[in-house]
C-alpha cells in the first residue's frame, strides 16, 4: 500500500490524529459550554464504529498517522470505544492510541480499554476542591473523577496525564494546590492557557489566566526548572518540580504558540477533517465515505485538506475569528 504524509505548505507532517467519538458531554464545564447543552449531532450524522476504525485504517496504512488519540465531547460516552480501541490496536499495535476524558465511568472502563490496547489517558481536572468542582462542572462528581484516575493508574494506563485550565475568580488561586495533589499520587499535571473555544464566545484575552501568571502561581510554593528532553512537537513546556523526579507542563497555545512544531490533523465525530483547532474551514470525508470511495480516493482528499493548514493559529491577531465550531464539537 502507498504511504504518503500529511504534509502541509509549510512542511509540517501530520502524524497525530485526534479523533473526536461524539460531540455530547455527561460534564457542563462553565468554559466549554452553556448549562443547557448544545444542539447536539443527529446520530445519523455520527460516524459508525466501522465508519470511524476505516479513516483510522487509511490514516495509518496510508498517510503515516502514528498516534491516535480519542476524545470529544466525552469519548467514554461512546458505547463502541473498547471495540474500536480494539480494532485499531489489531491493525498496527505500534500505534499509541490514547483518550482525553473526564474520567467519569472510567473506573468501570479502564482495565477493558487496557486489554483493548489503549496505552495511555489524559484526563481533565481543574481543581480538586469539590466545591470548586461542582461550579466548573455543575455536576457533582468530584469521586468519580478521582476514583476514574486511580483506576486508569492501576489498570497501567500511564503515565496518567492530568489536564487542567485555570478560570479567573474560580481556580487561579489553586494552582500549587492542584500540583501537590498530583505529585502525591504520580499524575503529571499539565495546565492548559484557556483558549477562544468556548461555545458561549465568553473568552477574552484579558480574562484568560496567562502562562506566567500560572509559573508565578507555582513558584508561590515549588521551584521549578525547565526539564531538559527536547519538546519535540510536544504542546507542552515541561518544568521539573523542586529537582525533581516530579514535572509539571504548560501548555501556552494562546502566549506562546507552538503551531511551527505543530503534528496534528483532526477528524469531528460526523466525519470533518481539521487541520487545526482553530481552522475556519473542514474537509467533508464521511459524504465521501458515504458515497462508495475508494480508501485512495479519501486519502487523497485528506491529504489536499491539510495543504491548506494555516501558519498559525492567529489568536492574537486582529483579524483573528473563533471558529464556528466550540471545542467540544470539534475535540478537544
Ligand atoms: N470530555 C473530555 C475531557 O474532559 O477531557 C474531552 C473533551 S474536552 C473539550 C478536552 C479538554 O479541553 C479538557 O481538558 C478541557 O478542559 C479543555 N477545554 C475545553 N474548553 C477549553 C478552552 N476554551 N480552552 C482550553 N481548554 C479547553
Amino acid at each position: 500500500m502507498q504511504t504518503r504524509p500529511l504534509e502541509d505548505r509549510f512542511g509540517r507532517v501530520a502524524s497525530d490524529l485526534r479523533v473526536s467519538l461524539t460531540d455530547r458531554c455527561n460534564l457542563r464545564c462553565n468554559y466549554c459550554m452553556p448549562a443547557e447543552g448544545l444542539d447536539w449531532l443527529p446520530t445519523d450524522e455520527v460516524l459508525t464504529d466501522d465508519e470511524v476504525v476505516r479513516l483510522v485504517r487509511i490514516g495509518v496504512q496510508m498517510l503515516g498517522v502514528r498516534e491516535v488519540r480519542y476524545t470529544g465531547g466525552e469519548p467514554l460516552i461512546r458505547r463502541g470505544l473498547v471495540g474500536i480501541v480494539g480494532q485499531v490496536h489489531a491493525l498496527d499495535p505500534t500505534v499509541e492510541q490514547s483518550i482525553t476524558t473526564n474520567a467519569l465511568g472510567l473506573q468501570r472502563n479502564a482495565a477493558a480499554l487496557a486489554a483493548a490496547g489503549l496505552a495511555r489517558v489524559n484526563v481533565s481536572l481543574d481543581t480538586v476542591r469539590r466545591e470548586t468542582f461542582l461550579e466548573i462542572t455543575r455536576r457533582d462528581r468530584f469521586d468519580d473523577v478521582v476514583a476514574g484516575l486511580a483506576a486508569a493508574d492501576a489498570a497501567g494506563l500511564g503515565p496518567v496525564k492530568v489536564n487542567a485550565v485555570l478560570l479567573r475568580g474560580t481556580n487561579d488561586d489553586q494552582a500549587a494546590e492542584l500540583l501537590g495533589w498530583c505529585l502525591e499520587r504520580g499524575y503529571e499535571l499539565r495546565f492548559i492557557e484557556q483558549m477562544p473555544l468556548d461555545a458561549q464566545h465568553g473568552w477574552s484575552r484579558e480574562g484568560m489566566i496567562t502562562a506566567d501568571e500560572i509559573f508565578a502561581r507555582l513558584a508561590e510554593k515549588f521551584t521549578l526548572t525547565p526539564a531538559v528532553e527536547p519538546r519535540g512537537s510536544a504542546p507542552a513546556e515541561k518544568f521539573l518540580v523542586d529537582g525533581g523526579p516530579g514535572t509539571v507542563g504548560v501548555i501556552a497555545s494562546v502566549t506562546r504558540p507552538f503551531c511551527g512544531d505543530c503534528d496534528r490533523v483532526r477528524l469531528t465525530a460526523d466525519g470533518q477533517v481539521r487541520n487545526c483547532l482553530f481552522a475556519r474551514h473542514e474537509s467533508d470525508l464521511r459524504t465521501a465515505l458515504r458515497s462508495g470511495a475508494t480508501d485512495e480516493e479519501i486519502a487523497d482528499r485528506w491529504v489536499v485538506a491539510m495543504g491548506t493548514k494555516a501558519a498559525g493559529h492567529g489568536i492574537d491577531d486582529v483579524t483573528f475569528l473563533q471558529p464556528d465550531r466550540p471545542m467540544s464539537a470539534i475535540g478537544g
